[in-house]
């Protein structure tokens, strides 16, 4: 039997997917006996024109030899051999591991260096600062609904990293087969087969619980050791090389590499980093505020007569514009869902987004956010993460200082009026966000640059500068504003054995590429060692 790989078939939106067969039978001019089992591998909506919604497919199916050789003359363009799924078989070291493989921080690229190693039989410990998934559920809660900020559990530290109070979207712009990998390990602990197929899947945060706990339950059955509560103070050398790492101020543990998977809010680990002589340096980011509309309203911009069909589900949108040289774009966009606070340390207020996999509630909202260089700051190595702290901790005080979030109708911040209570939109963020003048904590070149942007995406969907849509600010953990350097080998260019990955290294954004990330670093320790 032959794979073969049918492209470009689409059908209307709301068609069954059985009708793929036909599809199939005009692209190869094969009798219909001839095509077996049809298995889809990529969805993707086409929705530019709202009278003729479609889904465009890809689908394997197989064909005998004999059916091959006699048709495939006549075989579309459309249609060719499946290719093989890339085999990702790290090479293996000879060396007897001596000591665990540390891995600092249990999100994203943590979770998936230290199950890499694990599954194959390594020796590592896997330590976060947070709590374990459940409490640290708990914990949040706590914060949004009573405003008590626990500093070491909260949406940016804890088991599952920063994208487990997410939209849990997996679309990624980078181009490497271990993405694949990413997805289906995911789908193995629970997330739904769908994400396989979808042009741009999402798993929902109530899902990314349940993935993150299996996840880790796997990487303790393969012999791996798991701890929360365990905040990396210290790291040991020996001429040039990592030996250990030192735990809350006081532990010790030996290791033999250590990767480092921090994410982007552990400033204070940055300035740990730094202070022991690691090369950081600053890095492009960009900050803004996140806004609300209805989301029948956007379904209907982006769906016309056929929003709310069941489906098409809840519609999303990406949007990019200019403010003199500055890029000015919508990011991470949660459609149904909620802003929520994602403070990670006292005194601070910070929003993000956040979707149930139903994505139904009421409001959808983005980032709005503008493009800042370090050239604009100084170029210090922190420069850009002092301008967060400046920020956050400047809508903190805006807000009132109790983590509400000052917070604008787009009428009041466009015209620059006094701002209004809100109406028709109603924020999400808790524990609340109040009616505030954003200038007065927005630099002036953000602001500016949102204000120019929401003109520029008014005109691109009519009506998504419409008065009542909700700014809540600051929109600032966009990506890190740090880069930790490496070398060709991904270690930190001044130790060896330490690998820094993932986004607070600065060298991925977004869950899958984090993921990979943390793949990659974990083969290379794999290249040195053989496992016991
Ligand atoms: C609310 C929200 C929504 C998001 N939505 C999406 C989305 O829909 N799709 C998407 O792709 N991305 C999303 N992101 C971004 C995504 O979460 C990150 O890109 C991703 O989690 C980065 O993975 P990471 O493993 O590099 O770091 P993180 O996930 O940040 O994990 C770092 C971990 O390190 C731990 N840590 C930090 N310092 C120490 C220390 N000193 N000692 C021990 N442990 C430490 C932290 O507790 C944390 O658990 C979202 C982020 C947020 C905050």
């Amino acid at each position: 039997m032959m794979k073969l790989l049918a492209s470009n078939l689409d059908l209307p939106f709301n068609a069954d997917e059985s009708a793929l067969r036909l599809l199939i039978g005009a692209e190869t001019r094969l009798p219909a006996e001839s095509v077996g089992d049809i298995r889809i591998v990529r969805r993707s909506l086409d929705a530019r024109d709202k009278n003729d919604i479609r889904f465009i497919y890809s689908a394997v199916f197989e064909v005998s030899d004999a059916d091959y050789r006699k048709h495939s003359a006549r075989f579309s363009k459309n249609v060719a051999r499946a290719p093989e799924a890339p085999v990702i078989a790290p090479v293996t070291g000879d060396m007897p591991q001596p000591s665990p493989v540390a891995v600092i921080g249990a999100g994203p690229a943590g979770l998936f260096a230290a199950h890499t190693l694990a599954v194959r039989g390594y020796k590592v410990i896997l330590i976060d600062r947070g709590r374990p998934i459940d409490e640290r559920r708990r914990d949040v809660d706590t914060f949004w609904t009573e405003a008590k900020l626990d500093p070491e559990s909260n949406v940016m530290f804890g088991e599952g990293g920063a994208g487990t109070f997410s939209d849990g979207k997996l679309t990624t712009r980078i181009k490497d087969p271990r993405a694949d990998t990413v997805v289906e390990t995911l789908v193995s602990f629970g997330a739904p087969q769908r994400i396989a197929v979808d042009a741009k899947p999402h798993v929902g945060t109530d899902v990314l619980r349940t993935v993150v706990r299996n996840m880790r339950g796997a990487i303790e059955e393969a012999g791996g050791e798991v701890r929360f509560s365990a905040k990396l103070t210290g790291v040991l050398t020996d001429d040039g090389r990592v030996t250990g790492i030192e735990i809350n101020g006081s532990e010790r543990i030996e290791c033999c590499a250590a990767v480092l998977a921090i994410g982007q809010a552990a400033s204070d680990t940055y300035r740990m980093l730094a202070d022991m002589g690691l090369e950081l340096a600053a890095k492009p980011f960009a900050v803004g505020v996140r806004i609300e509309h209805p989301q029948s309203f956007i379904d209907r911009s982006q769906f016309g007569r056929f929003a709310g069909h069941p489906r098409l589900g809840a519609a999303e949108y990406r949007l990019t514009a200019r403010s003199g040289s500055r890029g000015v774009y919508t990011f991470c966009m949660c459609p149904g869902g909620f802003v929520v606070a994602s403070s990670s340390s006292p005194g601070e207020v910070v929003t993000n987004g956040m979707s149930y996999a139903a994505r139904d509630a009421e409001n959808a909202n983005s980032g709005i956010i503008v493009q800042v260089d370090p050239s604009d700051l100084g170029g210090e190595p922190f420069c850009c993460l002092e301008f967060r702290e400046k920020m956050e901790k400047a809508a903190f005080r805006l807000g009132g200082g109790d983590y509400s979030a000052p917070a604008e109708r787009a009428a009041d911040f466009i015209e620059g009026s006094a701002p209004q209570p809100f109406s028709g939109v109603m924020p999400t963020y808790r524990p609340q966000a109040v009616p505030r003048d954003l200038r007065k904590c927005l630099p002036g070149t953000v602001h500016r640059g949102i204000k120019e942007g929401l003109a520029a995406f008014g005109r691109m969907i009519k009506g998504f500068d419409m008065g009542d849509a909700v700014l809540t600010a600051v929109e600032s953990r966009t990506s890190s504003p740090v880069r930790i350097k490496r070398d060709e080998n991904g270690e930190a260019t001044r130790l060896k054995g330490l690998y820094p990955v993932g986004e607070g290294a600065g060298y991925a954004g977004g869950i899958v590429s984090a993921a990979v990330d943390g793949m990659k670093a974990a083969e290379r320790i794999i290249a040195l060692y053989k496992a016991e």
